[in-house]
């Protein structure tokens, strides 16, 4: 019999102005509208209709302004983690200013949840290979077990091209990386199932992809923000391409999850589990 591939949901817990292109755009004072506590009940309501247990990486901030979202989230069975306390892009940091961050976050979602946090996603994939020696031992140094932090090509805005693709461990250190999972079209290489690549595309190809990477051996993670997930204007001026990354298909996206979910006969597990028999199979 073919082992089961596992797959991921998991759910970057930020406002949208910690998104990296409206926060550019934004002057300061601004007006701190914000939807999330509403976005936050959809996305429980669509994980308990198709009874899963997903991965959350907070945002300290976010947990210190808002901590009922961290503990309905967690009382819902979700796995709290860490997106970072400010949600600066990594790379932009001294690693000092890394420590002090990754360790205020960690410490405000240890206090919230009363649990050991395991898991760190960086925000906008902003881990490079000139960063990862110290980016790692970094999260060594905090105790965690792994990251989901790479995007293994280059964009704009981030991505570590010839990372590797595979669940690994990262070189030099015993922190676990859960890479995400591309689609190789010709040279260029891109997303597919998460962010605005999943609202860009119709959910059978998402679907085809999943599917694809695990009949190779490969777990996929599907990734998702509130602000992807109930439709919000924001009182910033974006240009046009900002508009669709930010914008389009987010009034479909709600729905789109749901049927990709629906059409799965699996469990999307929490991906510290996942790393729990990883560890006891590897060790
Ligand atoms: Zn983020």
């Amino acid at each position: 019999m073919l082992q089961k591939v596992p797959n991921f949901l998991t759910l970057d817990v930020e406002e949208w102005f910690d998104a990296e292109l409206p926060r550019r755009r934004l002057s300061e004072p601004f007006d701190e509208i914000s939807s999330i506590e509403k976005q936050i009940d959809l996305y429980i309501d669509i994980c308990n209709r198709y009874q899963i247990r997903s991965t959350c990486f907070v945002v300290g901030k976010l947990a210190e302004k808002k901590p009922h979202i961290v503990k309905k989230l967690h009382e819902h069975g979700h796995e709290i983690a860490s997106h970072s306390y400010g949600h600066k892009l990594v790379y932009s940091m001294k690693p000092e200013e890394f420590k002090e961050d990754l360790h205020r976050s960690v410490s405000i979602l240890e206090a919230l949840t009363g649990e050991k946090i395991k898991g760190f996603r960086a925000p906008s994939w902003s881990v490079t290979s000139v960063i990862a020696d110290w980016f790692y031992a970094t999260l060594e140094g905090e105790n965690l077990l792994y990251s989901s932090s790479v995007f293994p090509a280059k964009t704009f805005l981030y991505g570590m091209p010839g990372a590797n693709s595979n669940i690994h461990k990262a070189a030099g250190s015993s922190i676990i990386e859960i890479p995400q999972q591309l689609a190789n079209l010709g040279i260029i290489k891109t997303g597919i199932a998460g962010g605005t690549y999943l609202r860009l595309l119709p959910a059978p190809v998402v679907q085809a992809f999943i599917r694809m990477k695990n009949s190779q051996g490969k777990p996929v993670f599907i990734y998702l923000h509130p602000w992807e997930l109930l439709y919000q204007k924001y009182p910033v001026q974006l240009s046009f391409t900002e508009n669709i990354i930010q914008y389009y298909g987010v009034k479909r996206n709600a729905a789109k999850i749901g049927s990709i979910c629906e059409s799965f006969n699996i469990q999307l597990e929490r991906m510290d589990e996942f790393i729990s028999s990883f560890l006891a199979q590897n060790e």
